[in-house]
């Protein structure tokens, strides 16, 4: 059965939030200087109260399942709330902060539910879950984060601890992070995909030193990007703070990639319907060479242009999510996810771009959310795996399933239809 409609108990929820999104929450991104900084008592004063009373709404992590301590609604759901959290996300986290789903923590928290000892869940998980703390996933290296065959961290096991060493960069939000998850080779012999291992490692650990905090361009980052330069030399961490088996950090990564993929999908949506809402605005107000830009064409074609390319993402990333509920399995729905995350960036900013045009030179001023959007698009397309490979994830899925024709029937379709037909409508043909 297929249905586009919002159940209205839940409809009630997103309108909710969709005013406290914009009366609450977004004017906090000129007050509080990061909504990661947890030292700071201006944040400490104004998001904790905002996160009680999204509890009290039942929107608290709705990413999670009921076990977890979230509602469990859905991906579907979770979609639609997401589209209104992600009006705050370029560069800033803080309405995913406020409503307890900001990315990378969502991921890191469904790794330690699968793979986290009771003794991890009480430390980590939890505080995790309950806004407390936040964490860090560090995969990337300098010489590479494509290709796993070109890792270096390694862990080395002495007597009951792991000893790692290497460098990891573009580890988001490590400055904030009480800790951090690590892949690291343990297994150098096996085959890449099975060389490495994941690991929690207590950020103050001896021996994780941040050496640069790197920033992105476009974004506003009080005190240093959120993107750490990480060297990890000679730390050791309790053996039993391996995550999942040995030698199986990417199925552990898995757990929380595709989640990760289409989390930011859903967000994107979010930044495209607030430039597509700024781009009508700015069209029915504006007034040059006798007229509103509302009554250029040119500028109508970007109204409808915009409004068509959101429409169709929109409905691909519900479908994904919806597939996700449905079937319950990320690796059934991967090619699915790749093609959200291939469309993501390109529809960001040919939305933005429209956006921006039609606010002329203020459109590219730091006064306008404009060209934060079209980093992000950039961001969107690099981080998760860059577009190029997720291009090549859907099309081998797709192709996969294609049978080879033989050279004399280059399509079987043509001379197949042809021969059912004739045979088909034999009798009538003779009659005639
Ligand atoms: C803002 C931001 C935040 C990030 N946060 C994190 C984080 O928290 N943790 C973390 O571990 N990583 C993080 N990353 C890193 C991200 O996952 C990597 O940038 C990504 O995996 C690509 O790796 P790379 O940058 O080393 O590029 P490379 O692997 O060197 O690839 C460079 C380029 O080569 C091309 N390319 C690669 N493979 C192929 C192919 N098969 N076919 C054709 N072309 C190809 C693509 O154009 C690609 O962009 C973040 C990145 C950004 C931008």
């Amino acid at each position: 059965m297929w249905d586009f409609e919002t159940d209205p108990e839940y409809q009630e929820k997103l309108d909710w939030a969709d005013r406290f999104m914009r009366e609450e929450v977004e004017p906090l991104e000129y007050v509080v200087a990061h909504p990661l900084d947890l030292s700071d008592p201006v944040r400490q004063a104004l998001i904790p109260p905002l996160q009680d009373e999204v509890r009290a709404h039942g929107l608290w992590a709705c990413h999670l399942g009921p076990e977890l301590g979230g509602p469990g609604y859905g991906q579907v759901k979770l979609a639609l709330l997401n589209e209104i959290l992600g009006r705050s996300g370029s560069g800033s986290t803080v309405g995913p902060v406020v409503f307890g789903c900001q990315a990378p923590d969502t991921g890191n928290a469904e790794i330690l539910a699968h793979y986290g000892t009771p003794a991890h869940k009480e430390k980590y998980l939890q505080p995790l879950l309950d806004g407390k703390i936040f964490s860090c996933f560090s995969m990337t290296e300098p010489q590479g984060g494509s290709d796993p065959k070109v890792f270096r961290t390694e862990a080395v096991l002495d007597g009951d601890e792991w000893v790692l060493n290497g460098e990891k960069w573009f580890s988001s939000n490590a400055r904030w992070a009480e800790f951090l998850i690590v892949m690291a080779i343990t297994d150098p012999e096996n085959e890449p995909y099975q060389r490495m291992s994941m690991f929690i490692v207590p950020t103050d650990t001896p021996g994780v030193r941040i050496l640069r905090d790197v920033g992105v361009a476009g974004w506003v980052e009080e005190g240093g990007g959120d993107h750490a330069y990480i060297r990890y030399e000679d730390v050791r961490i309790p053996k039993d703070n391996m995550l999942g088996d040995r030698g199986q950090a990417f199925v552990v990564a898995q757990t929380r990639l595709a989640g990760g993929r289409i989390h930011h999908a859903m967000r994107a949506v979010g930044q495209m319907k607030l430039a597509f809402e700024m781009l009508c605005e700015r069209a029915v107000s504006r007034f040059t060479q006798d007229e509103r830009l509302s009554s250029k064409q040119l500028v109508q074609e970007m109204v409808a242009d915009a409004w068509i390319e959101i429409e169709q993402f929109r409905l691909l990333v519900l479908q994904t999510a919806w597939k996700i509920d449905r079937y319950g399995d990320y690796k059934r729905v991967r090619g699915d996810i790749s093609a959200v995350k291939v469309a993501a960036p390109k529809v960001l900013q040919s939305v933005a771009t429209k956006a921006l045009q039609v606010h002329g030179s203020l459109g590219i001023s730091d006064e306008m959310p404009f060209v934060a959007m079209l980093v992000n698009g950039i961001h969107v397309g690099l981080a998760d795996g860059p577009t190029e490979v997720h291009k090549l994830t859907l099309a081998r899925q797709i192709l996969a399933g294609v049978e080879p024709t033989s050279e004399t029937f280059p399509s079987r379709h043509i001379p197949a239809l042809k021969e059912e037909a004739e045979r088909k409508y034999a009798a009538t043909l003779a009659r005639l």
